[in-house]
């Protein structure tokens, strides 16, 4: 959805999406009518965005969590991971998954500092948690929970 010549945030320097365009597939963007189980219908593979002027605000606003933080290394980039991180409140790290990769977060390094990050922030009551479609699973110290 974004494109580094729009950023305002504190990016990571030298950091792009490139050719990855992976939340341009996991999240519903109202605006257009677009679900969270495809790719949107605007996106180009080759050449990105085609309605990049006009795009909605939820476009233009988000950078995942791989944008921001330069302790993620390329491992983390989400076309590379199979899965987008970010921090909706009350989630510190919210995995939302690619529907063609299910459990990608599953496999290493993912997993083990999934489990680590959540056992860390769970005493501020900050979460860890995976978003497949309609289904959002919470870690826990010990293991996982199904939200309602
Ligand atoms: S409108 Fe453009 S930026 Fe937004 S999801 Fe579609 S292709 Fe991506
Ligand atoms: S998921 Fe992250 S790296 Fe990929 S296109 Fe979106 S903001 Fe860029």
């Amino acid at each position: 959805m974004s494109d580094q010549d729009d950023a305002s945030s504190p990016l990571v320097e030298g950091r792009s999406c490139g050719e990855c365009h992976l939340c341009c597939k996991v999240f519903p963007i109202p605006e257009t009518g677009k679900s969270d189980d495809g790719w949107c219908p605007r996106l180009d593979p080759a050449t990105g965005c085609r309605a990049h002027g006009a795009r909605p605000a939820a476009c233009r606003e988000f950078f995942c969590t791989w944008r921001y933080d330069a302790s993620l290394g390329d491992e983390w980039k989400p076309c590379v991971a199979g899965f987008v991180l970010h921090d909706p409140p009350p989630f510190e790290l919210l995995v939302t998954e690619d529907v063609d990769r299910p459990d990608a977060w599953r496999r290493e390094p993912y997993e083990a500092d999934f489990r680590h990050w959540a056992r860390d922030i769970a005493s501020r009551q900050r979460f860890v948690g995976v978003r497949r479609g309609e289904r959002t699973v919470l870690m826990t110290k010990t293991g996982e929970v199904e939200l309602k």
